[in-house]
């Protein structure tokens, strides 16, 4: 194990896409800055997602963000000096009757309001513009279409992240756990590390799901709760299509290696730990209003959480240590199910079977909104940049601009607003049909 710098400028604990784009974006200004992670750089959300970089999300304060995003995907590699697999294919959402045409018409004019091109096609318009379609067979009659949206290697671009802040002087310590953040006198001093204290003024909690249960100790509370999702990817075939889309009861997008991505894009599965319960009144709403797609799961994230309650055991004296790194399992029916529409949509491709299938947990927040920004009444020199909701993928390069801004204080890429930290208390969280394509 390396030793550690005993202080810094900035401290950010998590080694994410959001972490990392932060770190790249600090270090390209000149900030002394070190990044933490307990386990690997970017094994958990950042390398396990769909690789979806889309703009049109459920909570549209987010669209400019989104917007500035794919603004940056587009010369990121180059940024970078890394591959990081972009390609802007565009999204098409299949629609099966005229109700959901009717629907993508309404959230069409919508989305145009806000900057995004987004047109509804026919079927034969689909064809005609993506001929790869036509090969997708079933009842469906049209599609929502932007022509903005892209995709991009999970595999690559929090790893290139990393790297491009470590050329700019960013120190990057993957395999050691953050245990606590240290405050005097109001203010951040540092954090405590499996390694030894560092010493910063300004502390940035970019730690995913972890990140909430990281800032409680301190006061600063917010609801943030994870749901467990599969992914799997095909055997490689022949060029298809470059789109990324929600097609009946799942979805996909074509790599540059030829595989397709493919998730079970409909049911949610809880898993049951001890801060389910904290949160429950927060995401009870919105639980509600999606019930069809969520199913319960007690296992082994609440005995591990059980556990790390008794006193005396191991479990609570290593708690960090012990989730170094967490590889959820993949949902079998979930797998299977897919891969059966998946032929079903692409009966050409019948013969083509899953090479990897995995698991990842989203972390999310009641709205479905990331928080970026300081704390406000809380500690000064405390920043959160987490609960991206499922799009922080598509929003790591904008998200790590604004949060290096707001971090400076320096004028942000966009209205930081929306994501401020104190909506929670002003009970400013509208509820959003977290289900909505
Ligand atoms: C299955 C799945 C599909 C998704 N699909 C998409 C998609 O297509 N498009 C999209 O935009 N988004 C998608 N997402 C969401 C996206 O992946 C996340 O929003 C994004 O990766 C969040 O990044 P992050 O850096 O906040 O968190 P993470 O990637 O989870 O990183 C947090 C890091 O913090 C570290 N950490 C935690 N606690 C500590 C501690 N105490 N000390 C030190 N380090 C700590 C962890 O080890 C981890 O590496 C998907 C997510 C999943 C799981």
């Amino acid at each position: 194990m390396s030793a550690l710098d005993s202080s810094t400028d900035v401290v950010i604990i998590g080694g994410g896409i959001i972490g990392c784009s932060i770190a790249y974006n600090l270090a390209l200004r000149g900030v002394a800055v070190t990044l933490v992670d307990k386990g690997p750089i970017g094994y958990e959300q950042s390398t396990r997602n769909w690789g979806w970089v889309h703009q049109q999300v459920r909570y549209p304060h987010l669209i400019p963000l989104a917007v500035e995003s794919v603004r940056m995907w587009k010369h990121l590699a180059e940024d970078l000096e890394s591959d990081v697999g972009w390609i802007q294919g565009g999204n098409l959402s299949l629609g099966f009757d005229d109700a959901d045409l009717a629907e993508f018409e309404l959230r069409g004019e919508t989305a145009r309001n806000t900057g995004l091109e987004t047109t509804v096609l026919s079927r034969a318009q689909v064809v005609e513009m993506l001929p790869g379609m036509a090969r997708m067979k079933g009842s469906w009659t049209g599609a929502l279409h932007l022509p903005t949206d892209g995709q991009a290697d999970p595999s690559l671009v929090t790893a290139a992240f990393a790297r491009g802040a470590k050329r700019h002087g960013a120190h990057i310590v993957s395999d050691c756990a953050v245990s606590g953040i240290d405050m005097a006198g109001g203010s951040v001093t540092g954090v405590l590390t499996e390694r030894g204290p560092i010493r910063a003024p300004q502390v940035v909690v970019a730690a995913g799901a972890w990140s909430s249960r990281l800032t409680r100790p301190l006061g600063v509370e917010f609801p943030q709760r994870s749901v467990r999702a599969t992914v799997m990817r095909t055997d490689p075939v022949d060029p298809v299509t470059s789109v990324t889309a929600w097609a009946e009861g799942f979805t996909f997008r074509q790599d540059r290696a030829g595989r397709f991505v493919l998730a079970g894009g409909e049911e949610a599965i809880y898993d049951v730990d001890l801060d389910l319960f904290r949160d429950i009144r927060w995401f009870l709403p919105m639980a509600w209003k999606n019930r069809r797609w969520i199913r319960m799961s007690v296992g082994r994230p609440l005995l591990r959480d059980l556990t790390a309650r008794m006193p005396g055991m191991p479990a609570r004296r290593q708690f960090w240590q012990r989730r170094r790194k967490i590889d959820p399992p993949a949902d079998s029916k979930a797998v299977r199910e897919t891969l059966e529409r998946f032929h079903r949509l692409f009966p050409d491709l019948a013969g083509v079977g899953i090479e990897l299938a995995w698991a990842g947990n989203i972390d999310s927040t009641p709205d479905q909104a990331p928080i970026i920004g300081p704390v406000g009444r809380g500690p000064t020199g405390l920043f959160i940049a987490t609960g991206f909701s499922g799009h922080g993928f598509a929003l790591g390069p904008a998200a790590g601009r604004l949060g290096a801004d707001l971090v400076l204080g320096d004028n942000p890429l966009v209205n930081p607003h929306p994501f401020r930290y104190a909506r929670f208390a002003e009970g400013d969280v509208p509820i959003v049909d977290a289900h909505r394509r």
